[in-house]
């Protein structure tokens, strides 16, 4: 008899939306985490969630919790600093009400952390704990978890390692990565517009990097404005008042006049991709896998896809009293995901390349290139949906239909 059937190691976003999707399989699951609770009030981050996030969320109970903290996205605007080309996506256009759906981090985390803990199921929380030196042997994983100092052995059938990405458990088991460096920071922080913004997001191409500023519900806007890391100190350190010329200047007045800047927050970028993403009966998840620029907004929907899908095969696997680590579709599901990984990641790794660039032919091209964008509706909607996350066969939950009858509701 094992501890544990499931261990989630990281208590993230991914790691705690993967407890609910999995809290009513039937499985015994720990969910460990360093943190002692929920995330402190002044973290400045937010998520723009792609329609099938939301679906997802609406399917495990967790969207009526957090909705009224979204602001939905109706149209975003792309441009270039100093270029002719400019791109208007309409939701309208698509056919949906939003393009997306904006949330702070903390507000999600807090949807989830309720959800879990109003649902009846199987999940234990180990607050304040981490997940070191796993082994894997032929029918368990054993690990040790670290609290307060002292370690205790706990042994379980599968280890989900949803530990961020710099993810020690990767670096543990000794998994390889594909790891670029952007030489670029995100500035994140949330802005309030002299002009009301209605529903319209920005995202606008500097020679630094990318700026965008998304709707929150509150009248303000999510900043992630990503520099030159040379640059970031200096900017990171101005005054608020200084800080918003500087960033009134890289913006400009589409806007009105900015008043004001809340909490400021700095994240270096770096692309990383884990070349494999199981190794015995440890799998990655979440940006323990794959941990992408921010440009397109797609690193937690890509990761809530695939633990959505995961979810379902797990599932499976409970219900059929199957070990969990060798879930018949298991194999199938991580293939199909390297393929899909594989696809965004070099999608957003394109549009860094190509908007990062200042060489004069290039920048008349992606002048050109929103211009053509902006005539052609078909291919707007093709770029939309990319951008969108739609990647084509998800899962039940990614349709927005529950795993299993859910006894709480
Ligand atoms: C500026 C910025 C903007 C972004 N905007 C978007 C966006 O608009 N849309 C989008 O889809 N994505 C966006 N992303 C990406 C998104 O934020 C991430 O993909 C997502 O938060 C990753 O969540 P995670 O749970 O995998 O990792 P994390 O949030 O890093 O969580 C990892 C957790 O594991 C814990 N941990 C570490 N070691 C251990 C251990 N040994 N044992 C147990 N626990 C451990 C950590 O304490 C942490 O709580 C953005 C990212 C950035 C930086």
């Amino acid at each position: 008899m094992h501890d544990a059937d499931l261990v989630i190691a990281g208590g993230g976003l991914v790691g705690l939306t993967l407890a609910c999707a999995l809290r009513t399989a039937g499985f015994r699951l720990l969910l460990v985490d360093p943190a002692t609770g929920p995330a402190a009030g002044h973290d400045p981050r937010s998520v723009a969630l792609a329609p099938g996030s939301r679906r997802i969320f609406e399917a495990l109970g967790v969207w009526p919790l957090v909705s009224e903290k979204t602001a939905p996205i109706r149209r975003i605007q792309v441009s270039e600093r100093g270029g002719f080309g400019r791109l208007r996506l309409d939701a309208g256009e698509m056919d949906l009400t939003a393009l997306g759906h904006v949330v702070m981090n903390r507000d999600l985390e807090a949807a989830l952390r309720r959800r879990l803990a109003e649902a009846s199921g199987s999940v234990r929380i180990v607050p304040g704990a981490k997940v070191q030196t796993p082994e894997s042997a032929s029918d368990h994983i054993r690990m040790q978890l670290l609290e307060n100092e002292t370690c205790r052995s706990v042994s379980a059938r599968l280890l989900l390692a949803a530990d961020g990405a710099a993810s020690p458990l990767r670096q543990a088991a000794g998994l390889s990565i594909e790891d670029i460096d952007y030489r670029q920071t995100a500035l994140v922080a949330t802005v309030r517009p002299g002009r009301p913004y209605q529903g319209e997001a920005f995202e606008r191409f500097t020679p630094d990097g990318p700026l965008a500023l998304l709707p929150l519900p509150d009248g303000r806007m999510s900043l992630v404005w990503t520099v030159r890391s040379a640059q970031a100190d200096d900017l990171a350190a101005m005054d608020d008042r200084d800080f918003l010329h500087a960033l009134q200047q890289a913006f400009g007045y589409r806007l009105g006049r900015l008043l004001e800047v809340g909490d400021r927050g700095a994240w270096p970028l770096r692309l990383r991709h884990a070349r494999r993403r199981r190794h015995g009966r440890m799998l990655l998840v979440g940006n323990a896998v794959c941990s992408l620029h921010p440009v397109a907004g797609q690193g937690l929907n890509l990761a809530l896809r695939d633990v959505a899908g995961l979810a379902e095969v797990l599932h499976a696997a409970a219900r059929d009293d199957v070990d969990p680590a060798d879930a018949p579709g298991l194999a199938a599901w991580l293939t199909s995901q390297q393929r899909v990984q594989r696809r965004v990641t070099l999608f957003t790794h394109g549009l860094v390349g190509l908007f990062s660039n200042d060489f004069p032919g290039l920048r008349l091209g992606r002048n050109a290139g929103l211009l053509a964008l902006a005539g052609l509706p078909g291919l707007r909607r093709g770029f939309a949906s990319l951008g969108m996350g739609r990647h084509g066969g998800a899962g039940r939950l990614a349709r927005g239909l529950p795993l299993d009858v859910d006894a709480d509701g």
